[in-house]
């Protein structure tokens, strides 16, 4: 069968035809044929030859970790929870081998402690750009039918989500609820369903991205109920001024600049979530003395966050249902390319629009 691959030694991308077709094994094992598979910055990097890195024996990497699955079948442990027909989402990160590592012994990968985890088309593990893969039932999480296609935005989803719970666990600190504005640096997919999962929980919402508006993102944050400041024509200041001071801010976008500059703005007890990866070059000049001084005197956190655990999963096809219901194809308006697998080098390598995504 078919695969997207990335041949980091000989620094090419081509599609594998002959990749096997992987059988189920083992009784808890799951078939999914592939349905769709989400385009990242990090499979650029990865497709840059700058991040990633094969599995052992292979001299390449099939690419892909936002996918979405449809059970071809299922071993007779799981066979009663994976049906045929259903759809399932994978778990990007496996447990490391080290049977030490204490987050891996309880399921919590996402903060491993040794850095020998594994990861779908990431990390020494094939990823899903291929038409069929077998997996753990443990590593899938189950998906309303209803659901559809927009499903394939689980993934980036559980990145707020896990950014969400965590900020939770802290803001559990204060015996009084203080969850009222929140700024949102970024606009891609994982800033702008960030911007969405706080709209559910009932926040005022900016959202701070490079881009003037009006543009597709100003327009989904619009009809979600959240305003769209543009850092072209907005300081810092006046976004603080106008739209804070945060309670919560969580950073998407990768931009140390901005986010340093939003932290700024942060109100008293305030939590700022840091989950973009920023590109590896440059530094910006930044007032040390007077974040340490709001920091101290208000109270504030500031957290990163990276990858995410089943809880979140859990919750991120929960929220993407409650935005289904809530404000009916705003989903379908983040998917703004499809592309065949022959194909995928162009949504990963010049990228347009919000979300593409590789159909198998
Ligand atoms: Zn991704
Ligand atoms: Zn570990």
């Amino acid at each position: 069968m078919r695969a997207a691959a990335v041949f980091p030694v000989e620094r090419r991308l081509a599609v594998v035809n002959d990749f096997p077709e992987p059988q189920i094994r083992r009784p808890n094992e799951v078939k999914l044929r592939i349905l769709a598979v989400g385009v990242c910055g990090t499979d650029r990097e990865i497709a840059s030859f700058v991040y990633g890195t094969p599995p052992e024996g292979f001299n390449y990497l099939v690419l892909g970790h936002e996918a979405l699955g449809q059970v071809v079948e299922a071993g007779p442990a799981v066979c009663e929870r994976f049906r045929a027909g259903d759809l399932a989402i994978p778990l990007v990160r496996l447990p490391c081998p080290d049977v030490t590592c204490a987050p891996c012994a309880v399921n919590r990968q996402d903060h491993c402690e040794t850095g020998k985890y594994r990861e779908h088309g990431i990390m020494r593990l094939h990823g899903f750009m291929t038409e069929f893969m077998v997996l753990d039932a443990g590593y899938l999480t189950p998906v309303p039918k209803a659901l559809g296609n927009d499903a394939v935005l689980v993934e980036p989803m559980t990145i707020a989500e896990k950014a969400f719970i965590q900020a939770e666990h802290i803001a559990s600190r204060l015996p009084w609820k203080s969850q009222r504005r929140a700024a949102v640096v970024g606009a891609g997919p994982v800033g702008l369903l960030g911007a969405m999962a706080l709209r559910l929980r009932g926040y005022d919402v900016a959202v701070y991205s490079l881009d003037l508006a009006p543009n597709p993102a100003s327009r989904i944050v619009e009809s979600v109920g959240g305003r769209y400041f543009s850092t072209r024509n907005t300081s810092a200041e006046q976004l603080a001024s106008e739209a804070g001071p945060f309670d919560l801010a969580y950073e998407a976008a990768g931009a140390p600049t901005a986010a340093f500059e939003v932290l700024k703005s942060m109100g008293p007890n305030g939590i700022f979530v840091l989950t973009g990866v920023p590109s590896r070059h440059g530094g910006v000049e930044f007032d040390t003395h007077g974040v340490m001084l709001n920091m101290v005197m208000k109270n504030q956190c500031l957290l990163g966050t990276v990858n995410a655990g089943r809880d979140a999963f859990n919750l991120a096809v929960e929220d993407l249902a409650k935005i289904q219901t809530r404000w009916p194809g705003v989903l379908g308006e983040m998917v703004t390319g499809r592309f065949p697998l022959e194909d995928f080098a162009s949504p990963v390598l010049t990228p347009k629009g919000i979300k593409n995504v590789v159909i198998p």
